[in-house]
């Protein structure tokens, strides 16, 4: 058995010299190298940016989606939205591990969820069982491949599968609210009734204290009674992320003043200028959103003399998995909803 490079650059087709996420094409073979880990797949969750991408393109018909999503990972090797860029991850069994695979306490058989964006990781579909429409998930009969730098969760046994797939997707989000927010501060969470939106709702609630302020920013009036009866949030907003001067002025209406942190956790993009307008100058700009344009955001925070400062939404940061697994076991509320959509 050959070792690979830990990075998984043995497996850039093309363009030569770059590591597999930038690359248009990877080798999906399913022979594995020494320090690699091959895992029969479960289920794919795609990226929302990119499934929404997907969907929309597709009109929601799911034999369409389906031909457009094996169609990408036939021709990439991997399942990157050429659009959005961007991927997602996997649950998935341990079918076979190099004996030069880093981590030892892993056997045949475990389940596992894979930390890494499914954009850099090797797939092979031989069959789209289910695409489920409402949370992004595809049930497949197919393999992958994790690179020895690869990092993974094992699946707790005492949690639904689904649901811990779903909220791992996501992991990074609260994780990086949880650095990110201080006691006292007033947040904005923009895209609050979504997935990550709820999870950094919570963890912002937790860390600003009685002092601070969370403020959930939906697009739907319908989206508001739901998420008020997560109480994660002290206000709720009902705006338009992509009209930035109508939710500026909405924030101001309700706080007076700019935020100290925005998190913005949306799916669909041009939704820049409305997280920049409503942060302070000394605050901070989360971009989780795949959506996101750095260029929009650089020259439109330019254009409107702000120096906030912008966060590139890093997936992964230290212990985002134990953070949100965590969270999901001391919010029975979160669980509970993250158990009817995705469990
Ligand atoms: P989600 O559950 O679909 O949540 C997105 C939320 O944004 C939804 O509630 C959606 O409302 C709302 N929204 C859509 N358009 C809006 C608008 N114009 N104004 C205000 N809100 C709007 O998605 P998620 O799974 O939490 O993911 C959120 C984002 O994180 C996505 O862009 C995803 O690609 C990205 N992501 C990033 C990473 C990373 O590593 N940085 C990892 C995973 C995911 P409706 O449902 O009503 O449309």
């Amino acid at each position: 058995m050959n070792k690979g490079c830990r990075f998984g650059t043995h497996r850039v087709v093309e363009p030569s010299g770059v590591l597999p996420q930038a690359a248009l094409k990877i080798n999906n073979e399913m022979k594995i190298n020494s320090n690699e880990l091959l895992i029969e797949v479960i289920t794919l969750n795609i990226d929302s940016a990119s499934f929404t991408q997907i969907k929309d393109v597709c009109n929601s018909d799911k034999s369409l989606m389906e031909e457009m999503i094996s169609d990408i990972v036939s021709k990439r090797g991997k399942m990157q939205n050429p659009v959005t860029g961007s991927g997602g991850m996997l649950i998935g069994r341990v079918k076979e591990i190099g004996t030069d695979f880093p981590d030892k306490s892993l056997s045949v058989g475990d389940t596992i969820a894979t930390l890494v964006s499914l954009s850099l990781t090797p797939l092979k579909i031989k069959k789209i069982r289910d695409i489920k429409l409402e949370n992004d998930q595809v049930d497949i009969d197919g393999e992958a491949i994790l690179f020895e730098s690869g990092i993974y969760a094992k699946v707790p046994s005492d949690m639904p599968e689904k649901l811990v797939l779903a909220a791992l997707d996501v992991a990074g989000a609260p994780a990086q609210t949880d650095k990110l927010v201080s006691k006292g501060d007033t947040v904005a969470v923009i895209g609050a009734a979504g997935k990550s939106g709820v999870l950094c709702c919570y963890q912002a609630k937790k860390k600003v204290g009685n002092n601070g302020k969370v403020i959930g920013i939906v697009p739907f009036e319908e989206q508001v009674k739901g998420l008020k009866e997560l109480g994660v949030t002290d206000d709720i907003i009902v705006a338009d992320a992509t009209k930035a001067v109508d939710v500026y002025e909405k924030v101001m209406a309700l706080n007076d003043e700019q935020v100290d942190v925005t998190i913005n956790v949306v799916n669909v993009p041009n939704c820049e200028m409305s997280a920049i307008l409503i942060t302070k100058d000394s605050g901070v700009v989360y971009f989780f959103s795949m959506a996101t344009s750095f260029t929009k955001a650089a020259l439109g925070a330019e254009g409107v003399g702000s120096d906030v400062t912008m966060i590139v939404g890093n997936g992964y940061t230290k212990g985002h998995a134990e953070l949100t697994l965590n969270l999901l076991k001391e919010s029975d509320k979160i669980r509970k909803l993250f158990e009817e959509i995705y469990g």
